[in-house]
């Protein structure tokens, strides 16, 4: 029960005005209250005993990175900015944390803003293999319950102001915040170009049998039922990704759709084991591709031992796919034309200097080769 206590109010004031000063776009307060018949990484005390409020805040995608990422100008915008958006979303919720806890009574705690996952017996990577994995604390079921929008079919939350094409900070907290209001509107349109933009089948199109929700603040989530999570694994990574009709890939070299295969041949740990064989080992793959696998699970597995996002250096942070969540902008146009730059963007692949370039037919029907700049180039540039 969240009471109104001066106190309270002025703390509510100064938290949100941190996160809006550190540069954060939308700032919302949740309560555990809200979060009551949400899955189990809604539950604010396996982090925070007797938590029972969220702070949630948003950090925004840039539309020019967007458009830059798509149509395979270059990937280092939205790397730089994810890179921005996870740091900051720790360092900020640190300063927040410990805001609170020098200026009241009240205990506080960061929530990592991703890849922190609760274990599984010893399993670090569970949810890598079934699913199971849940975050310490789902920012997402957070910002819901802090009143910055709604989950859309893709599963990440719809703000009006940004759509889900965003970034989330949160600290949890024991102080009795008084709550924002929920939103009223679920922004997300159904449009499925989201589902449209992967090119991996971890959610489908189709709203028959293949729903899943939630419930929080009395409002009812509907989105679209998950896969097995490696199938997002594998091209969210960039180890594979290629358009259903061959004609784009994503930042991929591997030109592989999974969105064709079953949901039983993914559960499969035998086909899973032949995948990271073939990739990785097969003679019949060309080695600059297994090399260059190779090369992007060493920096996740550099990255994943932080086991929290903001910790990443900016080296190991990759964008090569999240296209579900990036191209959800808030306008609907801008939205299909970033759907239609993807489609016309090409494939990625590398030369035997292990250099990624990309081939795109141009609007003249002619065939186009160039190198995206490398992370030393763009910097140069910049
Ligand atoms: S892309 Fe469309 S369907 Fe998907 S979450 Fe966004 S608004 Fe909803
Ligand atoms: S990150 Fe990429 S592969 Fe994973 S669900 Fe989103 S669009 Fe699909």
């Amino acid at each position: 029960m969240n009471v109104s206590h001066p106190d309270l109010a002025n703390l509510k004031e100064k938290v949100k005005k941190i996160a809006i000063d550190s540069g954060a776009a939308l700032v919302g307060i949740g309560n555990q209250e809200r979060l009551k018949d949400a899955p189990p990484s809604a539950n604010m005390s396996y982090s925070l005993p007797s938590a029972q409020t969220c702070i949630i805040w948003v950090y925004p995608n840039s539309i020019d990175a967007l458009e830059r990422f798509f149509s395979k100008k270059d990937r280092m915008g939205v790397k730089q900015l994810k890179h921005y958006a996870y740091s900051t979303a720790w360092k900020t919720a640190e300063k927040i944390a410990n805001f609170i806890e020098k200026t009241s009574e009240y205990k506080a705690i960061p929530v990592i803003p991703n890849y922190k996952y609760r274990k599984v017996g010893e399993r670090r990577f569970d949810q890598i293999q079934d699913n199971k994995g849940h975050p310490d604390f789902s920012l997402r079921y957070g910002a819901v319950a802090a009143g910055l929008g709604h989950l859309g079919w893709s599963g990440n939350v719809v703000t009006e102001e940004f759509g889900g094409s965003c970034y989330l900070g949160g600290v949890l907290t024991t102080s009795p915040l008084e709550p924002d209001p929920m939103a009223e509107k679920n922004y997300c349109i159904r449009c499925k170009v989201c589902v449209k933009a992967c090119t991996a089948g971890f959610f489908h199109e189709s709203e028959e049998e293949n729903e899943f929700s939630v419930v929080i603040g009395g409002y009812k989530q509907v989105y679209a039922k998950r896969e097995i999570t490696a199938r997002c694994g594998f091209t969210c990574m960039g180890i594979i990704g290629e358009s259903e009709d061959g004609t784009w890939s994503t930042w991929a070299a591997n030109h592989v759709c999974s969105k064709k295969d079953t949901e039983e041949e993914w559960r499969d740990p035998i086909y899973r084991r032949k995948l990271w064989e073939n990739l990785l080992l097969a003679e019949s793959t060309p080695l600059k591709l297994r090399q260059n696998a190779i090369k992007i699970i060493k920096s996740y597995a550099e990255a994943a031992l932080a086991e929290n996002a903001g910790l990443h250096s900016f080296t190991d942070m990759n964008p090569r796919c999240g296209n579900c969540s990036y191209i959800c902008v808030a306008d609907h146009k801008k939205k299909l034309e970033l759907l239609e730059m993807l489609k016309a963007s090409g494939k990625v692949f590398i030369d035997n200097e292990g250099k990624e370039f990309v081939e795109k037919i141009n609007l003249n029907g002619e065939k186009v080769v160039y190198y995206p700049p490398t992370q030393e180039e763009y910097f140069e540039n910049t």
